[in-house]
């Protein structure tokens, strides 16, 4: 802009001064033809060059006492000061009627700028119309615009300068401080605070930027828990194997029944930790989205069945009874082993928490809109309202004495995680309803196969 500025006012100034100079003496003469039938032509005449600051003079060939000059002041006389007959000739000669001079007068030292027009035909004028005026030098004018000029540009400068100081801070400060809130995370730090900014985009970001940091917060929480979780859950039954071992070691080997006794110990805590670890790979390896759903159509009353007849062994061994109700030839699409993980879990859930009645009832039939509902009631003491929501989450267990969030001696706290995980990456609906003393259900909704008539149905 200021480039554009010197250019136009400093350096061009001269020309464009000539330019309009030019302009108003032709429009002057162009007005004067054009009045010329007027009778207060020489009124004009007075007043243009009065106005305008010109000479302007008008003189008649074929009668020259008539001509008639006025100069600046506006005051008319027939004494005439520049017609030459050269330049009345040249414009005789001149095709458009219409001539400028440029010449330069040594008495005033100045430049002169001159245009002559004629009224009438080439070969019959009537009158000559000139008009002149000075090409006022526009030196100092340049040099006084020249010196403006600079003030005006390092005035602009400093302003802009310090204006963009000014912005650039407004905008670079909340961003150098939320880079420096984003570089402390890797090194734990997530306590940045939202920084305030008068631009929105900024303080969106740092709005982002604090909810990432919140999670992240969270996740680390959530890992040293995990951890904390996980080798205390692995330490509690190695312990208890360590302590057996050296009991069979050192006391109970030659007695077979003790020996048994706590072979037995070892037995089930040996299948505890490796249950825990299965949960724990099982679910990091879902969580993490490496495993793939390998779906195909399958009978699952067939594999419900299967699965729930696992837990026969219960029934002989601590008389937990699991009631199974399957309409016959109910067909869906979904992984077998991911699903059977998650009947195993919802049985084993309730067969845990189920009242003394030591009953189960698992449940499958069809429902309205082409589904199939998989239910599992027990009759235990129930989940309260307030932690229904949370028995998905990662270690969650309802705590039986506090009723607060809190991990319980036994069981991952995983297994409803895996379920969630698996029936969510299944897109099955899926919930629990409970009522406190009354017990649980536990359900989930998958869409039905159907198969048209004659076709081959490919199952597994
Ligand atoms: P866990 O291995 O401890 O059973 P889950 O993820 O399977 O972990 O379950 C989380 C928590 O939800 C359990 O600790 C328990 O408090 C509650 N819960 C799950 N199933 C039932 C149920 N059928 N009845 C009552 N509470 C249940």
């Amino acid at each position: 802009m200021l480039l554009l500025l010197y250019i136009f006012q400093v350096l061009l100034l001269p020309q464009f001064y000539e330019i309009m100079k030019t302009n108003e003496i032709y429009q002057t003469v162009a007005l004067i033809k054009n009045n010329w039938q007027s009778d207060d032509v020489v009124a004009l005449v007075d007043e243009l060059a009065m106005r305008r600051k010109m000479y302007i003079e008008i003189s008649f060939p074929d009668n020259p006492y008539l001509s008639y000059s006025a100069n600046e002041s506006g005051s008319g006389t027939t004494f005439i000061q520049i017609t030459k007959e050269s330049y009345k000739k040249e414009l005789i000669e001149s095709e458009t009627g219409v001539k400028y001079w440029r010449y330069r007068d040594e008495r005033e030292r100045n430049n002169v700028l001159l245009i002559g027009t004629y009224v009438g035909a080439s070969n019959n004028v009537e009158a000559f119309i000139f008009a002149s005026t000075y090409l006022q030098p526009v030196g100092t004018t340049v040099s006084i615009l020249q010196s403006q000029f600079t003030i005006v540009a390092l005035s602009v400068l400093v302003f802009t300068f310090v204006v963009s100081i000014f912005f650039a801070n407004r905008i670079s400060n909340p961003i150098i401080r939320i880079n420096k809130a984003a570089k402390q995370l890797p090194q734990g730090k997530f306590d940045s605070r939202i920084i305030k900014s008068d631009f929105t985009e900024i303080s969106q970001l740092s709005e982002t930027l604090t909810a990432a940091s919140k999670e992240i917060a969270k996740s680390d929480d959530l890992r040293k828990e995990l951890m904390a979780n996980i080798s205390h859950d692995l330490r509690t039954p190695l312990t208890m194997i360590k302590a057996y071992a050296e009991m069979i070691r050192d006391l109970s080997g030659d007695n077979p029944e003790k020996r048994e006794k706590h072979l037995k110990v070892i037995i089930d805590e040996t299948d505890r930790l490796s249950s825990l670890v299965t949960d724990i790979l099982d679910l990091s390896k879902l969580q993490s989205g490496v495993i793939e759903l390998n779906l195909v159509s399958l009978n699952f009353s067939q594999h419900l069945s299967n699965v729930i007849s696992r837990f026969a062994i219960l029934k002989d061994n601590e008389g937990y009874n699991v009631v199974l109700d399957a309409e016959d030839g109910v067909y869906i699409t979904a992984d077998i082993t991911k699903l059977e993980q998650v009947v195993y879990n919802l049985v084993n859930n309730a067969v845990t928490y189920t009242g003394e009645d030591k009953t189960v009832n698992v449940k499958l039939f069809r429902i309205a809109g082409g589904k199939v509902r998989f239910e599992v009631r027990d009759s235990g003491d129930g989940i309260a309202p307030e932690f229904l929501p949370y028995i998905w989450d990662r270690y969650y267990k309802v705590s039986e004495r506090s009723k607060t969030h809190q991990r319980a001696k036994m069981g991952s706290g995983l297994g409803l995680s895996i379920v969630k995980t698996i029936l969510e990456t299944h897109k099955f609906a899926y919930g629990a309803d409970s009522t406190v003393g009354k017990g649980s259900v536990f359900w989930f909704e998958a869409p039905l196969d159907t198969v048209a008539d004659g076709e081959q149905r490919k199952t597994l």
